[in-house]
């Protein structure tokens, strides 16, 4: 069983920790790898490596540093089904939806390849009588990317080909879930030409995180992760004078009006929240209903929920996979159990599933009814195949009882009435909209743009804001005497 390496100034190393974790398929419970678990003097060591390469880096035309992305990308697609194998593998997500992960990470690629206009400056020829203007975009220096698992490779990518293309250099601390993308992610990077010394990666946890936070040569901090990880984060990495984003929690409310296409509706929100085991920041979390139309969409759900083939995402027309971990199933069936006590009426009990009971990490598709907002189940994020129905009387309540969330990533909303949409759009605490669909995750030239305890910081990921993100600027005045 191989222990993964640490990459560091283009060699792959061992790390000297004596500390590893097991790194399992959570479709079978099998051990597939080992991380190691490294050490602080490990991250000094690539940051070192990447301050050093910056020097030089950072001086590579851009049209040249843009050139080597477009070599990565081709090799990105020439690899795409193997990379997509190996995130359904480690993470469980089925193959389809692993594709999709793959295609939205080499979109990435794509953008950032676009450097040469998307980091030009600006200018003004005069600002005063023979006085002018101009403003150039410089990269910041070493970048610190720290990752979670259920996106192992397209959230790496929301980070690192947009830091690097812009001259930057980047050290990537991997989920030590899912570690194995991150570094076939890598390899490809080499073989793309990827200068020694400008993308690192340091396996680990918590001291490889703390050990980015604390560095005095690491310019920005570039996170994604749960709630709590992320204010900490945020609330460190500032505590040190570094620049920080930090794409947190979620609990995503999806509205159901009277007037929606219900079937339409019905499937949208079953692939929203039982897709990719409703391990997305981006899944349907809840869905607020008008009591009019609420059985009727619950039955077609429910329908739909039992017609999911559960299994191992390898296979084909598998629906829905595992869950991360063991102690991930552990922790959604006592939300089942908190759901029940709380009053909430389980109408489809995903613990009943025959894969339930299997080897790998599986719950079938679970969903409530009558939830309230005062509910556990209603407040916290479950990240797992667990949805909550509410059922309100009009779209005034419905995006009243969303507004209440502490997490404000996505939101959307079913229906075919414009002015209803707009009054969505207008009212809705939440950074990621989308009508009539389930998912409105933003591709890469738009920013991943949550709101409130979804998100701290100012400049999001992706789109114009991470290129505000990964630069600095300075504004020469002149005059030509
Ligand atoms: P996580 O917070 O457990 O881990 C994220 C990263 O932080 C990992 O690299 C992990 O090693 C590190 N980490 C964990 N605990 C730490 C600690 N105590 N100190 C320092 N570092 C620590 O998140 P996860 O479970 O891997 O990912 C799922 C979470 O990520 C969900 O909450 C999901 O909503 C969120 N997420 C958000 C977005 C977004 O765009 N807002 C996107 C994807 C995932």
């Amino acid at each position: 069983m191989k222990t993964l390496k640490n990459y560091i100034n283009g060699k792959w190393v061992e790390s000297g920790s004596d500390k590893t974790e097991e790194v399992f398929n959570p479709a079978t419970g099998e051990v597939i790898a080992f991380v190691p678990i490294s050490t602080k003097e490990e991250v000094d060591e690539s940051v070192k490596a990447a301050k050093t390469a910056f020097e030089t880096w950072k001086n590579v035309a851009v049209p040249k540093r843009a050139r080597i992305l477009f070599k990565y990308q081709q090799l990105l697609v020439d690899h795409s089904d193997e990379l997509a194998k190996l995130i359904t593998v480690e993470n469980g997500k089925n193959l389809k939806e692993a594709k999709g992960e793959v295609q939205r990470g080499i979109e990435n690629v794509e953008f950032a390849a676009g450097a040469p206009t998307l980091m030009m400056g600006d200018n003004l020829a005069t600002i005063a009588t023979e006085l002018e203007s101009a403003v150039y975009r410089y990269p910041v220096g070493v970048i610190g990317g720290i990752t979670p698992f259920n996106f192992p490779m397209m959230v790496p990518c929301w980070m690192f080909p947009m830091a690097i293309v812009l001259g930057n250099t980047f050290v990537l601390k991997p989920s030590e879930r899912t570690p194995l993308t991150a570094n076939r992610l890598v390899e490809l990077a080499e073989e793309a030409g990827f200068p020694k010394g400008v993308f690192n990666i340091v396996h680990g946890a918590h001291d490889v995180v703390n050990g980015l936070l604390d560095h005095p040569d690491v310019a920005r901090i570039s996170f994604v992760g749960s709630r709590p990880v992320a204010e900490y984060v945020y609330k460190r990495g500032t505590e040190n004078l570094k620049r920080v984003q930090a794409l947190a929690g979620a609990k995503n409310h999806s509205i159901v009006l009277k007037d929606a296409n219900l079937d339409n509706a019905a499937t949208q929100v079953l692939n929203a929240a039982f897709g990719s085991a409703g391990e997305r920041c981006m899944a349907a979390a809840v869905v607020t209903v008008e009591e009019t139309v609420a059985d009727q969409f619950i039955s077609e759900l429910v329908q739909k929920a039992d017609n999911v083939t559960i299994g191992n995402g390898l296979d084909d027309d598998v629906f829905l996979g595992p869950v991360i971990r063991k102690q991930h199933k552990d922790r959604t069936l006592g939300y089942i159990e908190t759901g029940e006590k709380e009053g909430a009426r389980l109408v489809r009990d995903g613990r009943r599933d025959k894969a339930a009971q299997e080897k790998g990490y599986f719950v079938g598709p679970t969903i409530f009814d009558h939830v309230t907002t005062d509910m556990k189940i209603w407040e916290d994020e479950i990240f797992a195949p667990v949805l909550c129905i509410v059922r309100v009387k009009d779209l005034d309540e419905a995006i009243k009882v969303a507004n209440q969330s502490r997490f404000a990533n996505g939101a959307c909303i079913f229906t075919r009435d414009g002015g209803s949409v707009r009054k969505f759009r207008e009212n809705m605490d939440a950074g990621m909209l989308g009508v009539n669909i389930g998912v409105p995750a933003p591709m890469a030239f738009f920013p991943f743009s949550g709101w409130k305890d979804s998100f701290y910081g100012d400049l999001h990921a992706n789109g114009k804001d991470s290129i505000e993100f990964y630069t600095r600027k300075k504004v020469i005045t002149s005059r030509w005497v």
